[in-house]
């Protein structure tokens, strides 16, 4: 049996781990950890509840050292509002004892306050893209530092018509950078965005339990 130790934890993120009470990594967790922390581009697909959250967010984490830059180095996107708040949320539970700025940005809301919050700094976005890419064309945001992109349910994303704007962000990134997706489902529509954007990604895919 697989436990957290076998990741070999740095202390804050073992503690905040104990804290939540979870015992052992998920599949998911436990293969996406090595991959992402190799700098590889990574596609992981595993049905909704497997804690892919944790499963992209552990490796970021533990990888990521203090600073005190301005622009965020990495960049999560996601579909909806409420899910930018669910991830920031766990974002926070797993980093209590990390000196890390979490931000998150989504529209519907006047824009004024997030423009004031991006000039404290920070150094992990959560976005939907819409409103993101706004900010950026506003000059709000510099995009160029960002090391790390995760788009977590890809699949929905694209269901949703956000491809565009993934193509309009993408143009703001640096091209030397990781490229990290999640998705519940592998459709031809996630496909083709990895064959166009990713660089040899290796696929981790968790089968149904059961099957
Ligand atoms: P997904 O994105 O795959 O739908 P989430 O990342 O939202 O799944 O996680 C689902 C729930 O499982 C969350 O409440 C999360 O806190 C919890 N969870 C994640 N990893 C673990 C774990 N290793 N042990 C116990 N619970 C976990
Ligand atoms: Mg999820």
């Amino acid at each position: 049996m697989s436990s957290f130790e076998d990741l070999d934890l740095s202390k804050q993120l073992g503690y905040a781990i104990e804290d939540l009470g979870f015992t052992q990594p998920t599949p998911i967790q436990q293969e996406a950890f090595p991959v992402i922390r190799s700098g590889k581009d990574v596609v992981g697909i595993a049905q909704t509840g497997t804690g892919k959250t944790l499963g992209y967010m552990l490796p970021i984490l533990q990888d990521l050292k203090f600073s005190k830059q301005v622009n965020p180095r990495v960049m999560v996107l996601v579909p909806t509002r409420e899910l930018v708040v669910q991830v920031v949320d766990e974002i926070h539970k797993f980093a209590k004892y990390l000196n890390i700025r979490v931000l998150g940005i989504y529209g519907g809301v006047n824009m004024n306050p997030q423009k004031e919050m991006l000039l404290q700094g920070c150094d992990i976005i959560v976005a939907t893209p819409g409103r993101l890419y706004d900010l950026a064309l506003a000059r709000a945001v510099q995009l160029k530092s960002v090391k790390k992109l995760v788009i977590d349910e890809v699949d929905v994303m694209l269901d949703l018509g956000f491809r565009f704007q993934l193509k309009n962000i993408f143009e703001l990134l640096p091209e030397k950078r990781q490229n990290i997706m999640f998705s519940a489902t592998m459709t031809e529509e996630v496909d083709a965005l990895m064959d166009d954007y990713f660089v040899s990604p290796q696929r981790i895919a968790i089968a149904l339990s059961g099957t």
